[in-house]
């Protein structure tokens, strides 16, 4: 099968988007924007061996490549449109490209994502996702927007994919398939991102850990924060983590939870209630932005400055 073979088979499928004026097939997409709209981009790469493990179910791996991306959509409060596919394969195997277009497009298919475009070459095993969305210009969520007295708050469970990564490295000799589940199939917040417009003055999706990320958000937008130790949504796997005597640094620094941090006027929390449809992703006031810089934990009584130790490429 060669590439224009493969494209047409596994990814061309009719758009949904009036506004996906072209799609697959030609040297561009053309698309249209709302005139009210800024047009929100993001694009992450996979790389097998560095973010995979190269047998992983192909599935997974299609769901994953684009639920990161839509999790930086969502950090913005961005609705998703188009997504542009690279994919570089060591060679055709038609029995995983069916499953990996099959997890893609369960998740495109979920909020209405276009697969727009895309490059297919021949090499290790690569996949990037370049994910796009519109957002009206003056609610976009930025970095930068945090203020003093804001709470901070987190979606989710915190460091359940690290944990989840232990599980199948076999440093926790346990396992929890819901664990594991949120390493290999992370659920992006789409409808809390945009629950959020207006709401939060300043939002981050937390990829590389909660350490690192928050100290994103704080650096951007100029202020320090505490969070507290007994208020952090720790699921009960993570606890019984925790009480088997695991490093309780794990939650606070291991990365790709893909859950959002945010932080907005305590007084709002009763309107992002009533924004949330119930069933969705819970939410937890973890702490408090404060105008003295840097990041400090609580737990109990002692106060301990937290570094922005997380992952790193290099
Ligand atoms: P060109 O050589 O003009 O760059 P290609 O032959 O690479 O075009 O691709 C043909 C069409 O298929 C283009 O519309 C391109 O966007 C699309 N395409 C190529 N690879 C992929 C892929 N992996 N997923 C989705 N679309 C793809
Ligand atoms: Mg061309």
């Amino acid at each position: 099968m060669d590439e224009f073979a493969l494209i047409e088979r596994f990814f061309r499928r009719t758009p949904r988007r009036p506004q996906t004026r072209l799609g697959i097939g030609d040297d561009c997409a053309l698309l249209r924007l709302p005139a009210d709209r800024v047009l929100a981009v993001t694009m992450d790469t996979l790389v097998a061996g560095v973010h995979f493990f190269p047998d992983v179910d192909p599935e997974a791996l299609g769901h994953k490549v684009l639920a990161v991306n839509l999790s930086d959509l969502a950090a913005v409060g961005a609705e998703p449109v188009w997504g542009f596919l690279a994919l570089t394969l060591p060679r055709v195997d038609t029995d995983w490209l069916e499953r990996f277009a099959g997890g893609l497009f369960e998740l495109a298919g979920r909020y209405r994502v276009d697969l727009a475009g895309g490059d297919t070459t021949r090499g290790p095993l690569t996949v990037t996702l370049q994910a796009s969305g519109w957002v009206p210009e003056r609610q976009a969520l930025k970095r930068s927007g945090a203020r003093p007295g804001d709470g901070i708050y987190l979606s989710g469970w915190l460091g359940d994919a690290g944990l989840g990564l232990k599980m199948l490295q076999g440093e926790v000799t346990w396992r929890d398939p819901d664990t594991v589940a949120r390493l290999l199939r992370p659920e992006p917040r789409v409808e809390l991102g945009l629950a959020l417009r207006g709401l939060a003055h300043a939002c981050i999706d937390v990829s590389d850990g909660l350490a690192a990320d928050l100290h994103h958000l704080l650096n951007a937008s100029g202020v320090g924060g505490t969070i507290e130790w007994e208020a952090l949504p720790l699921s009960p796997a993570m606890r019984r983590y925790l009480t088997e005597g695991g490093d309780w640094r794990l939650p606070l620094q291991a990365g790709e939870d893909y859950e959002l941090c945010f932080t907005m006027p305590p007084w709002r929390e009763a309107d992002l209630e009533r924004r949330l449809p119930s069933g969705g992703v819970a939410w937890h006031r973890i702490g408090t932005i404060e105008k003295q810089d840097g990041l400090r934990i609580t737990k109990g009584e002692k106060v301990t400055a937290l570094p922005a130790v997380g992952y790193r490429h290099f």
